[in-house]
């Protein structure tokens, strides 16, 4: 891990990258690695490479969880090609894990908490029961 940090600061001198409680990407330019974590080593770089393709696409802004998970499938497609460059071993199914992870979420942040029917979300951000009127913005994110 400690090598591929120091060989993506080498290969972006612009970027932070820093040691904090998650796996994060702050813009503009900072990436937060997990300093006590339970992710095998191979994980962890996984993640890392996943944040700093957050950071090489450049969209953090959405409006929709939809949007949200498309963005988090474009940074790990954007990890694969990383991991080739820095020889780093893509886990498919690491990855699929992660995005399922943000489907259950989407899944359980969809549902009307009164009538537990699925709701639709606006361009704002948030949700309408289509039955019973009630509206609700989506939870927290999973890590
Ligand atoms: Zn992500
Ligand atoms: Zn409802």
């Amino acid at each position: 891990m400690q090598k591929l940090i120091s060989k993506l600061t080498k290969d972006f001198p612009e970027l932070q990258i820093e040691a904090g409680e998650r796996f994060q990407f702050t813009p503009p330019a900072t990436l937060f690695y997990a300093s006590k974590t339970d992710y095998s080593d191979a994980e962890a770089k996984l993640l890392l490479l996943h944040e700093l393709g957050h950071y090489l696409l450049g969209e953090t802004d959405y409006h929709t969880d939809i949007e949200l998970l498309e963005i988090e499938a474009k940074a790990w497609a954007e990890a694969e090609k990383l991991c080739a460059k820095y020889e780093v071993e893509y886990d498919e199914d690491f990855a699929e894990d992660r995005l399922d992870s943000y489907r259950d979420y989407l899944h359980h942040a969809s549902l009307c908490k009164v009538c537990q029917l699925s709701g639709y979300q606006d361009e704002r951000g948030r949700y309408h029961c289509p039955l019973c009127g009630a509206t609700w913005r989506s939870g927290s994110l999973p890590e």
